[in-house]
């Protein structure tokens, strides 16, 4: 059922909600529920000691066998997220900030760069400030142009970040053409799809590395749950990026930038999402196809409507 990846549109196939529904029933679980189970365990059982330190290690795979890491429930709205995005592994978080900030976090250290749009979220723009104050430098560009982006980079730029559509001034990045240069120049290309969602946009197509969602917004779409994810496209070589620990640098180099936000990103700074939380969203993420169908479509309406009253001449955001 995994679709081809390189489509901007993930529904063109329209097998977006079937994927979604069926997910859990090709993950084996006791009992056979068309919905996989909700594990409330922090702790999971190892037949032997040393089996136990292998998948605490990394060697094996395994349930974490403490669930700051993350549980059977998060792993399988983890899986799900990976497959809507077309990437090759995901980590969910408590919230859109904490996915955002532990990203940051695990991936960066004092001395390096980063070039971030101008407009964004106001509390990504605000955690930027922060980081700054650690010996990071930012810059901020207007990322409509690609040479804003390619003029601002350095020796030492590690990520470019950019929203798909800015929150809440709507602007538009370039992004096809900063995803080119992030390529060319081996750059980590960081990109928030959460106005988007998965369904409207998929960031792989214009060769993001990473992208995040606030799940809180359209995906989960209930206004009950708070929730955040980083997900890996794979079209990032990660045996190129500098800061990755050698604890991490075992195995496939695929896995290594999402091993190293989770080992720092969940198990040091432990923004971790419950398996409750992560049932509902599972659960919100059924509906997304057709709420984002009905919200473009009103939206749109929306649109028509003041742009033919005689009360309103013009609407400016101002950022
Ligand atoms: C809401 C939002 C966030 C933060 O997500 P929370 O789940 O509220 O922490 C990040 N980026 C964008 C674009 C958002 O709209």
């Amino acid at each position: 059922m995994k679709r081809s990846d390189n489509k901007t549109t993930p529904n063109q196939d329209n097998t977006f909600t079937s994927d979604i529904v069926h997910f859990d029933r090709s993950m084996p679980h006791v009992n056979g529920g068309v919905h996989y189970p909700i594990h409330p365990s922090t702790q999971y059982n190892y037949a032997s000691v040393s089996a136990l330190i292998s998948v605490f290690q990394g060697k094996t795979k395994g349930n974490s066998p403490y669930s700051r890491q993350g549980t059977p429930t998060t792993a399988v709205l983890e899986a799900k997220l990976a497959q809507v995005e077309g990437g090759d592994g995901a980590i969910v978080f408590s919230t859109g900030m904490a996915a955002i900030t532990a990203s940051f976090l695990s991936l960066l250290k004092a001395g390096d760069h980063i070039v971030v749009s101008k407009f964004l979220f106001g509390n990504t723009a605000s955690l930027f400030n922060t980081m700054e104050g650690f010996g990071i430098e930012v810059t901020r560009v207007d990322p409509a142009e690609v040479i804003n982006v390619e003029s601002a980079l350095r020796q030492n730029t590690r990520i470019v970040f950019v929203e798909t559509v800015a929150n809440p001034g709507t602007q538009l990045p370039d992004l096809e053409s900063i995803g080119e240069l992030c390529a060319t120049k081996k750059i980590i290309y960081f990109v928030d799809n959460t106005v988007l969602s998965p369904y409207l946009f998929r960031p792989k197509a214009i060769k993001a590395s990473l992208v995040i969602h606030s799940l809180t917004k359209s995906v989960a779409g209930q206004g009950q749950i708070l929730g955040g994810v980083v997900i890996n496209t794979g079209l990032y070589d990660w045996s190129t990026y500098p800061n990755i620990f050698s604890a991490y640098r075992l195995g496939d180099s695929n896995k290594w930038g999402l091993m190293q936000i989770r080992k720092k990103g969940l198990r040091d700074m432990g923004g971790t999402l419950t398996s409750h939380a992560a049932h509902l969203i599972s659960l919100g993420l059924e509906t997304l196809a057709i709420r984002m169908d009905r919200s473009s479509e009103t939206a749109l309406k929306m649109a028509i409507f003041l742009e033919g009253h005689d009360q309103v001449k013009k609407f400016i955001i101002r950022c």
